[in-house]
């Protein structure tokens, strides 16, 4: 127990971590290409924000959320999200009084107490990017066209762009009543969870994952044959911005999100190359969040991307990431008059930008250069008595094991060639 994980989390390995830096760096890169900056905002909140922001009607914050008292009595909540957070930072330093857009990207852990499985855990990341403040479908495709170019970028073939429009509060009431009025005979055959969204959001059931409740919605009638004026000529927009920049997309009318404070556009990136748990990346248009969260009537849209399905994804496409560079030199030291030098000469290499180990465990000097194979080490400096009364020392290459001798004075010149 006390050795063991708590269920649903992972350790990332040093062995695997340049994994992660990689993907890391190149959505940094890319954001700033596209003018996101980042934010970090805090791993806990207040309760209250998701159950608002999120909403009470959602899986998330009926059954997921890592929700606890705090020594001060107060209900907090680690993030199941990274949306309500940035959204909640907006609104308290008044950002909406700068020059909109704004564009933020976040990387930041999310917590969601749900069944673990490949692709699924309770501790998992998520990259993201939000714009808040404008209405233009032009915003939507930018968005879209970020997460597109970010799969793409990495070597991801094997994903695709569906895309949905689930309308807006005045259009959704409609769909709400056909649907109820579709799914009311066949009630009693729903999952507990539906017959719970039934009054409360049914929608929802849309996007249940039970094989029972997937097959009792086919045929039924879809949110996108329901769109008023406004918003089906938003949906038109989107689609026409996103052929102009040349991105390919299927409309999935099926596509309903998880959180309930979509409107409008709504989009995923699906993969069928990691099993069940294909949706790489989800998102879309959230024109009434923040004002429900407490601010100003501003419009936002964004996505959040799985790193853990991304990582998956890149390894069922068979993308190669780039292993790290290993040690660079190799010191090894026989005497302790060898071990002084050997330490100063450490520290200079360091300094000097280059990949320096010595032997902190008292391996003999057979010990050491086993050691340094160990660590790939690409070149080995060998100092002892002889070395340091000749001021000299050999420098072995360790994949060709030839020697070369360097006076004294010129190692840090010929190591940092
Ligand atoms: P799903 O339908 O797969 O449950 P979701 O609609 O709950 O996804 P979002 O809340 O939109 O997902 O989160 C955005 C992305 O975060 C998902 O597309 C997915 O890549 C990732 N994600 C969501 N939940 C988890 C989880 N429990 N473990 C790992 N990744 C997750
Ligand atoms: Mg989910």
């Amino acid at each position: 127990m006390l050795t063991n994980a708590p269920k649903g989390t992972k350790d990332v390995l040093p062995s695997q971590v340049y994994k992660w830096h990689y993907v890391e760096q190149a959505f940094a890169d890319i954001c700033a290409k596209y003018g996101f900056k980042e934010i970090r905002t805090p791993v806990f909140e207040h309760t209250e924000l998701f159950s608002r922001g999120v909403g009470d009607t959602t899986d998330i914050v009926q059954k997921e959320m890592y929700t606890f008292q705090d020594y001060g009595k107060r209900s907090i909540t680690l993030k199941p999200e990274g949306t309500s957070p940035v959204v909640r930072a907006f609104i308290e330093h008044k950002s909406y009084a700068d020059v909109q857009p704004s564009k933020y990207y976040y990387n930041t852990p999310c917590f969601r107490y749900e069944k673990p499985q490949s692709g699924r855990l309770r501790a998992f990341h998520q990259f993201g990017i939000e714009v808040f403040g404008t209405n233009n479908m032009l915003a939507d495709a930018e968005v879209i066209c970020l997460a597109h170019d970010f799969l793409a970028g990495l070597g991801i073939e094997n994903v695709q762009l569906r895309i949905n429009s689930v309308g807006c509060p005045g259009c959704r009431e409609a769909h709400r009543k056909a649907l109820r009025d579709f799914l009311r005979p066949k009630y009693d055959e729903l999952c507990d969870t539906c017959k719970d969204r039934f009054e409360r959001n049914p929608l929802r059931i849309l996007d249940c994952k039970s094989e029972v409740c997937q097959k009792l919605v086919q045929g039924a009638p879809m949110m996108i044959d329901f769109l008023c004026e406004e918003c089906k000529d938003a949906f038109d927009q989107v689609q026409q911005n996103l052929t102009s920049m040349g991105i390919e997309f299927v409309v999935d009318p099926g596509i309903v999100r998880g959180l309930d404070y979509y409107t409008k556009t709504a989009f995923e990136f699906v993969t069928d190359s990691i099993g069940a748990q294909g949706t790489v990346c989800g998102g879309g248009r959230y024109d009434h969040l923040i004002e429900e969260v407490g601010g100003p009537p501003i419009p936002g849209v964004g996505f959040g991307l799985g790193i853990e399905r991304l990582l998956l994804t890149m390894e069922a496409n068979g993308v190669e990431i780039p292993q790290p560079e290993g040690v660079d030199v190799f010191i090894a030291v026989m005497g302790d008059a060898a071990k002084a030098f050997g330490l100063k000469l450490l520290r200079q290499l360091r300094q000097a930008g280059v990949r320096a180990e010595m032997d902190t465990m008292a391996r003999n000097i057979k010990g050491q250069f086993k050691y340094a194979n160990r660590l790939h080490a690409k070149k080995t400096v060998v100092i002892g008595d002889n070395e340091l009364a000749e001021k000299k020392v050999a420098i072995k290459d360790m994949e060709t094991s030839q020697q070369a001798e360097v006076a004294m004075d010129d190692i840090i010149k010929e190591l940092t060639k």
